[in-house]
């Protein structure tokens, strides 16, 4: 596709929360991703963070009938085909993202360990503390749940990873976290997602499952969400893509960046 191709499917294609938060940290970066499709870095903690998600929706939507050791499989068979996918793309491991000082080969080793671990210390949390799912149709549990709403005539879509049911009855939107960056942003967004969908129902708070810590966060409230500046936030994103017009933000976040060599305007400091 060619490039003026590339920024018309973007102007019109729905937002989602890391489209927004990627765009306020750098629209560069935006723009070398999206319209340049320049190849990302591959980073393992990427596979990581997916193959523990896609490992947390099997056993749960087998009624939490898989063992520890199938959900490990799963997380492991997902780890390994990521990893060999990407390096299909990049084979030389240096040229990697990585999080942490130490070798590629390191990375990769510790995060499929990492892993293994957290996965089975999510079946033991869910079989100790028995968290209730929410099922919307009265059957299938709300588990990577895709949505796509409306604010302000922007459309924005995601999937959420769980949504939780309270003792009294009420909605919390859950997360599922392998890294340490936590977003109010995105749980409020995906609450008043919920909101629009399901009238009926109330939303009143969200959490993130702690895979490094095997617990779950406190609660953030959905009435601290503040609904118009989120609104503010989503318009203003979309509109800074239909602008036209993308600086670069050269700063701590270019350490992050997957698309740096493609960059000049990376900061090095
Ligand atoms: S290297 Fe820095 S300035 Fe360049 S695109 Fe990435 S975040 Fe933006």
């Amino acid at each position: 596709m060619t490039i003026e191709a590339n920024y018309t499917r973007w102007v019109l294609m729905p937002r989602s929360v890391s489209q927004i938060t990627e765009f306020e940290e750098c629209p560069y970066k935006s723009w070398l991703k999206r319209v340049e499709r320049i190849e990302p870095r591959p980073a393992a903690w990427s596979t990581h963070g997916t193959a523990f998600h896609t490992a947390a929706e099997h056993f749960e939507k087998s009624g939490r009938e898989l063992t520890a050791d199938q959900a490990v499989t799963v997380f492991q068979d997902e780890y390994s085909k990521g990893i060999n996918r990407d390096l299909g793309k990049v084979n030389d491991i240096d040229q990697w993202m990585r999080a942490n000082r130490g070798t590629a080969a390191d990375d990769l080793e510790d995060r499929f360990a990492k892993g293994t671990e957290q996965t089975r210390r999510y079946v033991e949390y869910v079989q100790d503390q028995a968290p209730v799912l929410w099922r919307p149709d009265g059957e299938a549990p709300a588990v990577e749940m895709y949505f796509k709403v409306d604010f302000e005539g922007v459309k924005l879509r995601g999937y959420i990873d769980q949504v939780v049911l309270n003792k009294d009855e009420t909605l919390r939107v859950r997360d599922l976290k392998t890294g340490s960056t936590k977003s109010k942003f995105q749980l409020w967004v995906y609450g008043l997602a919920l909101n629009q969908l399901y009238p009926d129902e109330q939303v009143t708070n969200g959490d993130w499952y702690l895979a490094k810590d095997h617990r779950v966060s406190r609660p953030v409230k959905m009435a601290d969400a503040d609904q118009d500046a989120i609104t503010e936030r989503i318009v203003s994103m979309d509109q800074g893509v239909k602008s036209g017009d993308f600086p670069a933000k050269p700063g701590f976040g270019c350490r992050f960046c997957d698309v740096s060599h493609a960059c000049s305007f990376r900061s090095r400091s």
